[in-house]
């Protein structure tokens, strides 16, 4: 009886020990879709954390071959060349995507609007280059999302307006990190970090503690302004630091006022939590644009969706749920 027992624990060591030696953290940074992607994500077993970690790359080099406005192949591209022409049939992904795009323009009163690119194309940060301002006011009345006419049946999509152009770079990155933690979930994947520039999802805790996300200092990149502790929920920041160049004192950034086709000036950063990556990115876009009133408002008037402000005299401000 002695020995048969003491087989059985030496069978049971040999079954658990093997796991729980490869059970670890997994973790990688990449340069994708023109921001830093960063994983980290708990598995059991090397063959799959190694391959959880390469899916959720390929997938962000999906949707930027699909979505980059700077790559002239990507359906986004090809849109924007045609659709003012005649209506343009697309993938499912990016209708909906569109699709969604436009609900968060009308529930921000225009806000958030992928049309902002009629004007936002002729900005380039790094080349520290801006549109004169004859040059905004031809191209202006191109910036309405309702010159968006979406086909539902076929999926295709017509400009209704010659000088339309859209830019995803409000969402694309969310929709990214929402599509990575699904893929996670098929994967069995029960704890992990997924950050695309500034926005991040995560699912479960970080084992038997939270993640501690930063939301970093809007002048001071090596200085967090506040660090929250959170488990299953996404957090995305807008900030006027991530692109900008400075001229006579005045910041040029890229996010941009739909009704003006000039930066927002209102903040300095806005970090929104809810439980999807896709809406909190579009929603921090949109809440930096309407600043800390309206923006306030809009938040506190959307279940599930909380969120702070750094406003421009460097006042932070919290949405009613983070106060109660
Ligand atoms: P980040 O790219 O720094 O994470 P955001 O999520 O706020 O920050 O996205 C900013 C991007 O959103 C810009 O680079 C641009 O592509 C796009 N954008 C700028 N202004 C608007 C706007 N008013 N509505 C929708 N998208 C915008
Ligand atoms: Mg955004």
């Amino acid at each position: 009886m002695k020995k048969t027992l003491c087989y059985y624990s030496l069978f049971l060591l040999l079954i658990t020990v093997p796991v729980s030696i490869q059970a670890k953290w997994f973790e990688s940074k990449q340069g994708i879709m023109g921001t830093n992607i960063q994983v980290e994500l708990w598995s059991e077993s090397e063959v799959t954390g190694e391959a959880a970690i390469e899916a959720i790359m390929s997938e962000m080099h999906r949707i930027d071959q699909l979505m980059s406005p700077y790559k002239p192949s990507s359906e986004l591209s090809k849109l924007n060349a045609k659709a003012a022409i005649e209506p343009v049939t697309v993938s499912k992904e990016l209708f909906d995507l569109i699709s969604l795009a436009i609900e968060l323009s009308k529930e921000t009163q225009g806000a958030f609007d992928i049309t902002f690119a009629s004007v936002g194309f002729l900005y380039d940060y790094r080349e520290h280059k801006k549109p004169k301002q004859n040059n905004i006011n031809e191209l202006l009345p191109a910036i309405d999302y309702r010159h968006i006419k979406l086909e539902e049946g076929k999926h295709s999509i017509f400009f209704g307006h010659e000088n339309v152009k859209i830019d995803l770079g409000g969402i694309a990155k969310g929709h990214a990190v929402d599509n990575s933690i699904h893929i996670l979930q098929q994967m069995g994947i029960k704890y992990a970090l997924v950050t695309a520039g500034g926005d991040t999802r995560l699912l479960g805790n970080r084992l038997d503690k939270p993640w501690m996300v930063g939301i970093r200092d809007p002048r001071n990149k090596n200085k967090q302004a506040v660090v929250l502790p959170l488990a299953d929920i996404a957090l995305s920041t807008s900030g006027d630091y991530e692109r900008y160049f400075e001229e006579d004192g005045k910041r040029y950034h890229h996010i941009l006022s739909p009704k003006t086709g000039k930066s927002a000036f209102e903040v300095q950063s806005v970090s929104i939590i809810g439980p999807s990556s896709t809406l909190n990115d579009g929603l921090s876009t949109a809440v930096f644009v309407l600043g800390v009133q309206k923006g306030m408002d809009l938040l506190n008037r959307t279940p599930g969706y909380d969120g702070i402000i750094l406003d421009n005299t460097r006042k932070l401000h919290y949405s009613n749920a983070l106060v109660e």
